[in-house]
């Protein structure tokens, strides 16, 4: 169940699109991992069935994909796992999902997450927590986790998710696969429910870099759709190339820094002479800014989902209440629709951009933004790369965290300043503790997901980290 896009093309073209389609949704169906909020069978193998028939041709042509719930799905349920969208339904697609329907996707079904975005464990959705497919004991990470967990488990070849301040990374990093998040203004952001617009960015998931190159080809480019889509045009498959000669790498201590799990050091340094012995060069670089990273993002990040969650309001999405005043309906609707994370976040945001707070907070995270930002110019005059740890250690128990708001926000510190940078960054499979994956982060220029994605693509084709599977699971 964890074929290549190349397999299932192959039994594609030989005409079971329907069969493929079938078997992902069966093993859906018996699954314990709650990777999904729902699933669309019906409509998928009547899809697969006319793709067949008609022999439709396109990059993903018949090839199911699982999308996460935040993303809006024409005339499919979008939840963003949160009690307040149950029953919406979009009437429009996002521009991913227009893309994928052009190069003939299959999409099987809505991936459960973190409440809004908001998370890194994905034990805040309304539709209960997703299991990690190393260990149903241990969270896939967040808050794409259910994204992650469908393609380690065997449950999707593909998948999307979003990243804020690491939500692809992180879960891919929790569920040993292949996660991007590209610079900023690269995947349109039509379409995606807001939780903090300034940082995020679609991803995609999948169990090698070769075949998150074949999604991201289909779902990056420009949309005038979104002010902050950037029309550039490149083909990412021609970065794949087995050579690092003479690629520099840089380290940053910082990104080393306590609370990393020893297991999780040695990985990413094993990698790092991977790369060394395959003909790559590496120095330290510093980052002097990376720790006030969380604390501006999480200001940031909690102002911009103030705002954006306005608009649920109990009258133009989900779960109303009937024969009241405006204001009681908008307070009763968001009392009972939004988690206690989701409430947190509105409050603090709310706070922090309050008159006489705003210059505090807001203001001086936004300048922080910029010093963490120069810290990556300064670094990528002298390297090409940048290697660093995804998440500080790996899966952590289901309930270990979600009582201390903290210290899960803590978790973060390694992928949030990715964002406040806007820098396109990737986590792969680098190693195992015991029997958990870890994950490597490799961070690039603005704009040269082609040097990232070389530099991932090689370690890959000289090691085995990617094909090891949860076959338990
Ligand atoms: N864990 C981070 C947060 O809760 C990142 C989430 C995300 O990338 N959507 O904000």
């Amino acid at each position: 169940m964890w074929a290549s896009i190349n397999e299932l093309k192959e039994r594609i073209h030989a005409g079971s699109s329907e069969e493929i389609v079938a078997q992902y949704l069966d093993r859906i169906g018996k699954s314990k991992l709650n990777a999904f909020i729902h699933t669309v069978g019906e409509s998928a193998l009547s899809r697969a069935k006319e793709i067949d028939k008609n022999d439709i041709e396109g990059p993903l042509a018949g090839i199911p994909v699982a999308i996460k719930d935040n993303i809006s799905t024409k005339g499919i349920q979008t939840t963003c796992a949160s009690n307040i969208l149950k029953g919406y339904i979009p009437p429009y697609d996002a521009h991913v999902i227009e893309r994928l329907k052009e190069a003939g996707a299959v999409i099987i079904g809505k991936t459960n997450m973190d409440e809004f975005a908001m998370g890194t464990s994905t034990e805040t959705s309304f539709y209960g927590a997703t299991k990690n497919p190393w260990d149903l004991d241990r969270v896939p990470g967040g808050s794409s986790g259910g994204s992650a967990a469908a393609v380690a488990g065997g449950e999707a070849p593909l998948a999307l998710g979003s990243d804020t301040g690491g939500s692809v990374r992180c879960p891919a990093s929790f569920c040993g696969v292949v996660g991007l998040k590209p610079t900023y203004g690269v995947i349109s952001r039509y379409g995606l429910i807001a939780y903090a617009n300034s940082l995020e960015q679609i991803g995609p998931f999948a169990t090698s870099v070769r075949d998150v190159v074949t999604l991201f080809d289909v779902i990056a480019g420009y949309d005038p759709r979104d002010s902050t889509s950037v029309d550039k045009e490149v083909n990412y498959s021609s970065a794949l190339m087995n050579d690092v000669r003479g690629l520099n790498i840089g380290v940053p201590d910082e990104y080393f820094g306590e609370g990393t799990d020893e297991k999780v050091e040695k990985a990413v340094w094993d990698a790092i002479h991977t790369l060394e012995d395959l003909g790559a060069t590496w120095k330290k670089v510093a980052m002097p800014h990376t720790k006030y990273a969380l604390s501006a993002y999480y200001i940031i990040a909690m102002s911009e989902a103030s705002s954006n969650l306005a608009r649920f309001d109990g009258m133009r999405y989900g779960l109303r209440t009937e024969d009241q005043d405006w204001h009681t309906t908008f307070s009763q609707v968001r009392a009972a629709g939004f988690g206690d994370e989701v409430k947190r976040r509105i409050l603090l945001g709310t706070y922090a951009l309050s008159a006489g707070y705003h210059d505090k907070y807001y203001l001086k995270a936004l300048k922080v933004r910029t010093l963490i930002k120069q810290d990556f110019e300064r670094a990528f005059k002298d390297v090409d790369v940048l290697i660093t740890p995804t998440m500080p250690y790996p899966a952590f128990r289901l309930g270990e965290k979600i009582d201390d708001p903290m210290s899960l926000y803590l978790a973060d510190v390694d992928t949030v300043p990715i964002n406040l940078a806007g820098v396109p960054s990737i986590s792969i499979p680098c190693g195992f503790s015991d029997g958990l994956p870890i994950g490597m982060q490799i961070i690039g220029k603005h704009f040269d997901e082609a040097t990232v994605l070389r530099t991932a693509y090689t370690f890959e084709e000289n090691t085995d980290f990617h094909n090891k599977r949860p076959e338990g699971s």
